[in-house]
């Protein structure tokens, strides 16, 4: 009996007779697949600058690596946008919000 296989990147059930080669179910699915890797290898980067960063006490270093308000790490580290030094839209949704907030409790 075949082995049911699922693809390596989307994790749908690879068809029957698809050759034990195949990994994916196609090309898009391998090319996400290969920058999911590139991103981990990214993030991986990242992590160990943060942590050198925290060994080292480099604060400047620390916030340009993690998001200011919840503390993840951040891909925006080389860009310095400031509309990308949030890890998502959540955080910078949020993050205007409070400041927002602030400037209404410092009108009043
Ligand atoms: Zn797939
Ligand atoms: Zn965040």
């Amino acid at each position: 009996m075949a082995r049911i296989r699922f693809c390596d990147s989307c994790g749908a059930r690879l068809p029957r007779g698809f050759s034990a080669r195949r990994r994916y179910c196609d090309d898009v699915c391998r090319a996400q697949a290969y920058r999911d890797r590139k991103r981990a290898d990214h993030a991986f980067g990242l992590g160990l600058m943060l942590g050198e960063a925290e060994w080292t006490g480099d604060e400047g270093m620390i916030q340009l690596l993690t998001c200011p308000e919840c503390g993840q790490i951040t891909f925006a580290g080389a860009t310095r946008r400031s509309d990308l030094i949030y890890c998502s839209g959540r955080c910078r949704s949020r993050a205007w919000r409070r400041r927002a907030a602030r400037r209404a409790r410092q009108r009043a």
